[in-house]
């Protein structure tokens, strides 16, 4: 079994096996050990309403590695295993974990992944500034994943995890958005990050209503000026894609945004 701390959760996405996964992340910390862990494939919204975990819960959970996968970090869980074991509330209570873990930069992930297929695919990376903040109208789910969205309705319950209710149908976001950025590596030429956070699709599932403009503004309100401002220490958990050929792209799989005091006064040895 592993404990892990659960920071990465990723947006939805259709499923033919299990009608919708998201791709989890998190630093895998029984054993003495600060490591990255990508667990995948879980079908979070079909799970019962006991093991939705949240972020910054850890979870006691069976995993196996996933052979298929060549990224070194990726294991698939044993599902009925999943228990959530306590829940760090507060950036000063996931600070003397996060602390432990190495930081990295995108250009150094992207040199390693581009002539190493089992260069790390997760890593934590400060950010040196935020060059632009973009939208782009979500096409909507292709023909093939409308397709996976509609068997998933019809599954039959004896199929379906946990609570066997099926939950609601997945609703493509309006919005996709990406953070142009310059990683802390000097002279960083600036990289382009799509934000996959679950936070950015319950965000603009929860203000459905509203008009392109002022979801926007809500989106930036959020990803920008409150997870980067003076007052904050602000990282990206950064991952790429199981596809070798994408496997230099990475994208933004959530961010850390500690208060700087908090992430000043947390003692170093405190472990
Ligand atoms: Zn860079």
């Amino acid at each position: 079994m592993a404990d892990v701390l659960i920071t990465v959760k990723t947006s939805p996405q259709p499923s033919l096996k299990y009608g919708d996964t998201v791709c989890v992340a998190g630093i895998r910390i029984d054993g003495g050990r600060f490591d990255w862990v990508r667990i995948y494939p879980i079908p979070f919204r079909w799970l019962g309403s006991d093991q939705q975990f949240k972020k910054y819960d850890v979870v006691r959970v069976e995993l196996r590695r996933r052979d298929q996968d060549s990224r070194p970090e990726s294991y698939s869980p044993t599902i009925d295993s999943i228990e959530r074991v306590a829940h760090k509330d507060k950036w000063k209570d996931r600070e003397p974990i996060m602390r432990h873990v190495a930081r990295t930069s995108t250009c150094e992930m992207r040199r390693n992944a581009s002539v190493a297929h089992n260069a790390p695919s997760l890593g934590m990376v400060d950010i040196a500034e935020i060059v632009r903040f973009d939208f782009a109208k979500h096409p909507g789910w292709t023909p093939a994943e409308a397709k996976k969205i509609a068997a998933a309705m019809e599954m039959p319950s004896a199929d379906l995890f946990g609570s066997r209710l099926v939950p609601p149908k997945l609703v493509a976001p309006r919005f996709k958005v990406s953070y142009r950025y310059r990683c802390s590596e000097p002279p960083c030429p600036t990289h382009t990050g799509q934000i996959l956070d679950w936070e950015l699709s319950e965000l603009q599932r929860h203000l459905k209503g509203k008009s392109d403009e002022e979801l926007r503004a809500a989106v930036k309100t959020r990803f920008v000026y409150q997870m980067m401002n003076p007052r904050k220490m602000t990282s990206f958990f950064m991952g790429n894609f199981e596809d070798p050929r994408k496997r230099h792209n990475f994208s933004v799989l959530g961010v850390y945004y500690p208060d700087r005091t908090t992430a000043m006064d947390v003692p170093l040895f405190d472990l």
